[in-house]
């Protein structure tokens, strides 16, 4: 296939005159996602009422949206499904990870995770009780941690801040060589590379759907166990809905063959009708062709912002082949520079304590965009624009 940019923009509603590099923290909205859920409120909730969870398959949808989910992350049929937010997705694998090796006591994750990550996981430790480690290193440090004594790692793929990629097949196999479990949170990969789970064989993936798979504030979360162990493990939330028969309501738990187990409770199936029209762009787009021109976008942005603004450090792997989906500088007042940039239709966002962060989604993003950003960027610092008090006001969400 040979992604038409025009056609996959075209199904996006972006606000006007609106550079829009943030779609790596919330994606835009999908111009047919109104009429959809619409239609759903009216003919679905409005007419069939309760009869919905039948009539219109509402029961089957984290199955069938993750069996969507599945190509985008190379897993197998009925190894995915939907609901949460990540953060409870997070703590149900590393759960069933340590659970794997009752023996050891280390967990493995970096300073560039994404800190609900880790404080889920101190969470786990603390609930557990039976002294369990969670150890924290540099990212380029986590091979050299990866011993006998470590039960699990938990790693997420591309750093949410510098957008730093970690090597999945490499960290996966060095892993494996130690007896450990492997889980890998692709927040910042789905929908943005190609990833191949069953090729790497960790036993687990997480990731949420609103950021490059444009499911809308609060859409559901995604969580992949390797098929020969999703019928083992234990789920630490043993909701109804992961139960082998949910309507039989029997008062003992027993889990469902698959990883329908890591199912909790009733599914947000406004959020996962949002996201089903989401998943439409990936028929009309290729994984790879997204990636070649984000490739190529950043590299426009990172080559722009060097010529005319000095003063940004490039906080990103230059080299594409060790950077996801976005672009970030290094500024001392990064935070007004971005509301400076915001107030001119640029939008990105601010990571504290320096970040200026920038999304790069060829699904709704061309030249066009990458150039103004680079102009507007420079003119502002150029004239220290930014200065303005209100552009030093913090906001809750940065
Ligand atoms: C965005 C993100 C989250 C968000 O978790 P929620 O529970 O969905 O709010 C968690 N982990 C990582 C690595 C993220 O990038």
């Amino acid at each position: 296939m040979t992604t038409d940019w025009t056609a996959t923009r075209a199904l996006f509603d972006l606000p006007d005159g609106v550079a829009y590099l943030d779609g790596n923290s919330l994606g835009p909205l999908p111009k047919s996602v109104p009429a959809r859920l619409a239609a759903m409120l009216g003919d679905e909730w409005g007419r069939m009422a309760i009869g919905g969870w039948n009539r219109a398959a509402w029961m089957q949808m984290p199955a069938a949206l993750g069996n969507r989910i599945a190509p985008l992350i190379g897993a197998a049929p009925d190894t995915v499904t939907l609901g949460d937010t990540l953060s409870i997705k997070v703590y149900q694998a590393l759960s069933a990870a340590l659970e794997m090796r009752p023996d050891r006591r280390k967990i493995v994750s970096d300073t560039g995770n994404f800190p609900t990550d880790l404080y889920m996981a101190r969470g786990l430790v603390d609930t557990l009780g039976r002294g369990h480690e969670l150890v924290v290193v540099d990212p380029e440090e986590v091979a050299a941690h990866l011993d006998d004594d470590v039960a699990a790692f938990m790693l997420t793929e591309v750093d949410y801040r510098t957008g730093r990629k970690h090597d999945m097949a490499a960290l996966t196999a060095r892993a494996h060589e130690a007896g450990i479990v492997a889980i890998w949170d692709l927040a910042h990969s789905a929908g943005a590379l190609p990833i191949d789970v069953t090729a790497s064989a960790a036993e687990f993936a997480v990731g949420c759907t609103y950021k490059y798979l444009n499911s809308g504030p609060g859409g559901p979360a995604f969580i992949y166990a390797r098929p020969d162990i999703a019928g083992t493990i234990r789920p630490a939330l043993q909701g109804w809905l992961g139960h082998d028969a949910p309507f039989d309501f029997d008062l003992d738990y027993r889990p469902a063959p698959g990883i329908a187990r890591m199912r909790v409770g009733t599914p947000p199936v406004l959020q996962m009708a949002a996201l089903d029209e989401a998943l439409k762009v990936w028929e009309i787009a290729d994984i790879h062709d997204v990636r070649a021109r984000a490739i190529a976008l950043g590299d426009r942005f990172i080559a722009g912002v060097a010529a005319t603004c000095p003063e940004l450090s490039l906080a990103t792997p230059r080299e594409p082949g060790q950077r996801g989906s976005q672009i970030s500088f290094r500024h001392p007042e990064g935070y007004a520079i971005m509301q400076a940039l915001i107030a001119e239709g640029v939008v990105g966002d601010f990571r504290a304590p320096d970040i200026l962060r920038f999304g790069i989604t060829p699904l709704y993003l061309g030249t066009d965009e990458i150039d103004r950003a680079v102009e507007i960027l420079a003119r502002i610092i150029a004239t220290r624009s930014y200065d303005d008090p209100a552009f030093r006001a913090r906001n809750a969400v940065t």
